[in-house]
């Protein structure tokens, strides 16, 4: 298949001139190496830059050539020149003008050249015919003929040269033919050649083989005539100035003169013939076969040389054909066919595998290339070592980090640089493991690093790659998230997880006998600080107490903030109580002197419990929570410190003293009653208030409502505490509706009051009591508690429905109502639990649920209240969504009655 095609593209590109380019650069080597002169009898009388100037004028008048004619011809004996058929001539042979004589000059001129012509012995004088070429044939109307006088006695020749496409001249064709004439060219003149057929010019010739003469000197006699017999005379223009030159190849340009001349010795030789296109053809394709033959027996690298040989043979070929048979041999296409063979058949040899292997060679150099630039590019350090530790080769990391120049890198022992490799098996026992470790680099900076070992062997030879990160950074980091996660922003010290892992070391390191004391320091009226001149100022007083206790133990000292106004020293290695004592006296010292804060004089104390390791406890956990039970029992007692004591921990004792404390708070009326207003969303007034317990304990400070009423729900205290709340409540609405101040007050009921059977009855004397009417009052009752016995529930809601006090259901959305009950129970009031409400602004999916719950309670005709408003924007995002009531320390956190009373006052004048 491909025997028969590679030769028929060969030839068809060679056809359609594909291949010409080619074809001429190696013909014109050709002729470069056959260079030669040929024995020539053409003599060029050339119209030269000296004969210009001696004759001085342009276009010469006619007689010079009439006079020139005359001269040659006075080289024939007088006699002979009557016989112009006489083989014993010895004028020139013949005689050929390439000057244009198609138009008149002069009458006498023209006579003198006429005449001359005439009488002209020897074979009629051959003068020029020129024609302009319009698509390759004469074009009539640019024809230049001698004028008919003159061409009456002489003989024609066309000088009509034509270019080939890239404008040199190759060529010549041996006849035009024209206006029914056929005019031949000056070289077929006496050949016998096939018409209008074009002769491939000969340029190994060189145009030094002819004679040539000035065409002056001939005219002033200065040569001898005689050297003139049976030559060809040539008689043209070969000065430059006169521009009939034409571009060819080897020689660049040539006058016309010349070129025709050059065409006559090619045709004398022989004319160049070129093979018939079958001929051609059928060689290719047997060169081809052959080509093909030979390869197919061969492997590829000998077929390589066959090649090379077949392409020196057929160069030699067509030299040989070229210079002695005149055959002109296209060598292009037969190089096509001899590279065409050999690679179709090399490649067709080419097995799978081989083919494989060539794709795998390609693929794996961009990989090595690919791999190059990752290893280049690499931020981490990359260093190939030798089983003796010497690097073989580095990355540019490596160098940055090292901070030495690769070429000083490179043969250097790495050990140097990464101690723990210059360890004897050290590259064994790092092989395929991850170490951190400090690195040295070559100006003396330590920094830690993270190498990662691998062996390689490449070529038996045992390499291991190292690869080393700089890892200073997250060092850094991780120190600093470490400190931060162990020491208190406010104060810079330790915190309470730095103080339990301290502890743990401590007590594990201690030998038995060894003693340990811990220290926890609580602040006494630093509640006060904060509520009264706000966490600015607490917070400065928190650090100034902090330096000063540290400043009390000198550096040594571990000390520690646990907590708000808490914090703790660790004293090791102690032996007898003395020094503790001593250590909490100082502590206690150092926070006599009033602490300085924003232009306030602060006085704080501390209460110390101390609990001392082996003695009271032996792990950490145990030794803090006995400490602070210490700390509990100073506050208490109102001592600077306690050590820890057995009774201190009787917790029902610590339980039944608080109940009992709570009892008495009651009595005494030391409980109070704060107000929150809250807000209707619709009008922006304040409408209501909702009522919150404080106890403030003498030693203990404020105890928050939820621990205390926990305890007192487990106890029968609940009832009076309930009570007294509500009497006060009312006492205060009323006391309020005296000043002209119209609210309804909320009270929270504890779970335990819907139990009672007489409450709703109660109630009502309560109500009659203060001369409050029952729709002023509003109880909440958490949704918990409701679902612990809803029937009960439902009950004491529809009791206390028909007196006309209006429930509201408190948390709404911690519990699990049922939307049946809900509807069923008549309430007035859904209050959403303030931890759906307080983050509604960052927490999306608190949205979906304070967004789904107005709808709902609004789908059952129950008022919708929202608590934890913190910020403007939730109150308006809460309007929007048409919330009715809000309540939160954006408005206002509780207050006492009479601050609350002025608040809504204010806030309502306001609006
Ligand atoms: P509660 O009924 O849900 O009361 C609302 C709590 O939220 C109050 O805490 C109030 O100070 C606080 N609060 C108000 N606005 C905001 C705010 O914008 N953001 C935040 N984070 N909190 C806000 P308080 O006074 O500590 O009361 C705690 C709980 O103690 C009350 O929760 C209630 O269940 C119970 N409680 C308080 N007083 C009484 C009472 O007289 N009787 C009964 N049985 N329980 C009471
Ligand atoms: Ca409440
Ligand atoms: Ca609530």
């Amino acid at each position: 298949m491909t025997a028969a095609l590679i030769p028929a593209i060969a030839f068809g590109a060679h056809l359609a001139g594909y291949l010409a380019r080619f074809e001429h650069a190696i013909a014109e080597a050709r002729a470069v190496l056959l260079r030669h002169e040929a024995p020539s009898d053409i003599v060029i009388i050339g119209i030269d830059s000296h004969s210009l100037r001696e004759l001085s004028e342009w276009p010469w008048p006619r007689r010079h050539f009439a006079r020139l004619l005359q001269q040659l011809d006075a080289a024939e004996p007088s006699g002979a020149r009557a016989a112009r058929d006489r083989p014993e001539r010895t004028g020139p042979k013949s005689v050929f003008i390439d000057v244009d004589f198609s138009s008149h000059t002069t009458p006498d001129d023209d006579q003198l050249l006429e005449n001359a012509l005439a009488e002209w012995s020897g074979p009629p004088v051959l003068l020029a015919t020129h024609f302009q070429l319009r698509d390759g044939a004469p074009d009539p109307d640019f024809l230049t003929q001698p004028l008919p006088r003159f061409a009456r006695h002489a003989g024609e020749v066309a000088v009509t040269l034509e270019q080939s496409p890239d404008g040199l001249v190759r060529a010549m064709r041996s006849s035009w033919l024209s206006r029914g004439r056929e005019i031949p060219s000056i070289f077929a003149v006496d050949e016998a050649l096939p018409p209008s057929t074009p002769i491939p010019i000969d340029f190994s010739i060189s145009p030094s083989s002819f004679g040539f003469a000035p065409f002056s000197d001939v005219l002033n006699g200065r040569i001898d005539p005689a050297a003139f017999a049976g030559k060809r005379i040539y008689v043209g223009a070969t000065a430059v100035e006169l521009r009939d030159v034409v571009a060819v190849p080897v020689y660049r340009t040539l006058p016309g003169v010349v070129v025709q001349a050059l065409a006559t010795e090619t045709v004398r030789a022989g004319p160049l013939r070129s093979l018939p296109g079958w001929l051609l053809l059928g060689i290719l394709a047997a060169v081809a076969a052959a080509a093909q033959l030979v390869a197919e027996r061969s492997t590829w690298r000998r077929n390589v040389l066959w090649l090379a040989g077949g392409l020196v043979l057929l160069f030699g070929a067509s030299l040989y054909l070229y210079d002695v048979r005149r055959i002109d041999l296209p060598s292009v296409p037969f190089a096509l066919v001899f590279v065409g063979a050999f690679t179709a058949t090399t490649l067709r040899s080419l097995d799978r595998q081989t083919w494989r292997a060539v794709a795998f060679a390609l693929r794996l150099k961009r990989r090595d290339a690919l791999l190059r630039s990752i290893v280049d590019s690499s931020a981490d350090a990359i260093i190939s070592i030798d089983g003796g530790g010497t690097v073989r080769a580095a990355n540019p990391a490596a160098s940055r980090l090292l901070e030495l120049p690769l070429y000083a890198l490179t043969g250097a022992n790495l050990g140097r640089f990464l101690p723990p490799l210059g360890a004897d098996d050290a590259l064994d026992v790092l092989d395929g493991r991850v170490t951190d470790c400090a690195a040295v680099t070559a100006t003396g900076n330590e920094l830690p690093v993270e190498i990662t070992v691998s062996r390689v062997t490449v070529d038996d030879d045992v390499l291991y790659t190292v690869i080393v990160r700089d890892v200073s950074e997250r060092v850094a980091q991780q120190r600093l998230l470490d400190h931060q996660a162990r020491h208190d922003r406010l104060t810079g010290l330790p915190n309470r997880t730095a103080l339990y892992e301290y502890l743990q070391s401590v007590l594990q390191e201690n030998a038995p006998a060894d003693r340990a004391a811990l220290l926890l320091l609580d602040l006494t009226r630093f509640t006060d600080v904060n509520d009264t001149l706000g966490h600015d100022v607490g917070d400065e007083v928190l650090s100034v107490a902090g330096g000063r206790l540290t400043e009390a133990l000198g550096r040594q000292a571990f000390v520690a903030r646990i907590g708000g106004d808490e914090f703790a020293v660790v004293l090791a290695g102690i032996d007898t109580r003395d020094i503790v004592d001593a250590v909490a006296l100082a502590l206690i010292d150092s926070l006599k002197p009033p602490i300085h804060a924003r232009g306030v004089a602060i006085d704080v104390g501390a209460n110390i419990g101390i609990a001392v390791s082996p003695d009271h406890a032996r792990g950490a956990q145990e030794l803090l929570r006995r400490a602070d039970v210490a700390m509990y029992a100073a506050k208490r007692s109102g001592s600077w410190f306690e050590y820890y004591e057995e009774e201190h921990d009787n917790h029902t004792v610590r339980r039944l003293r608080m109940v009992g404390e709570l009892r008495a708070a009651l009595e005494d009326e030391t409980l109070m009653l704060h107000y929150q207003p809250q807000v209707n969303l619709r009008t922006g007034r304040a409408e209501s208030v909702e009522a919150l317990v404080r106890w403030q304990h003498p030693i203990l400070g404020d105890v928050p409502p939820d621990e205390f009423i926990g305890l007192a729900e487990s106890t029968q205290l609940i009832r009076p505490l309930t009570e007294w709340t509500i009497r006060r409540a009312l006492s205060d609405v009323a006391s309020w509706e005296a000043e002209g101040l119209s609210v309804r007050v909320a009270v929270n009921l504890s779970a335990r009051m819907l139990q009672s059977e007489d409450f709703a009855e109660h109630l009502s004397r309560m109500l009659d009591a203060q001369g409050v009417k029952p729709d002023r009052l509003e109880l909440e009752i958490t949704e918990t508690a409701m679902m612990d016995d809803p029937a009960r529930a439902l009950q004491v809601v529809h009791e206390l429905g028909r007196l006309g006090i209006t429930v509201s259901i408190d948390d709404f959305g911690t519990g699990f109502s049922s939307l049946g009950y809900l509807r069923d129970l008549r309430v007035h009031a859904l209050k959403l639990d303030k931890s759906f409400v307080t983050d509604v602004e960052e927490r999306e999916q608190n949205r979906v649920i304070v967004e789904s719950t107005v709808q709902m309670a609004h789908a059952l005709g129950l008022k919708i209240v929202a608590e934890g408003i913190e910020t403007p924007w939730v109150d308006n995002y809460l309007t929007e969504i048409g919330y009715d009531f809000g309540q939160g320390y954006c408005y206002s956190r509780p207050l006492p009655s009479a601050e609350c009373l002025a608040w809504v006052v204010r806030f309502n004048a306001a609006e």
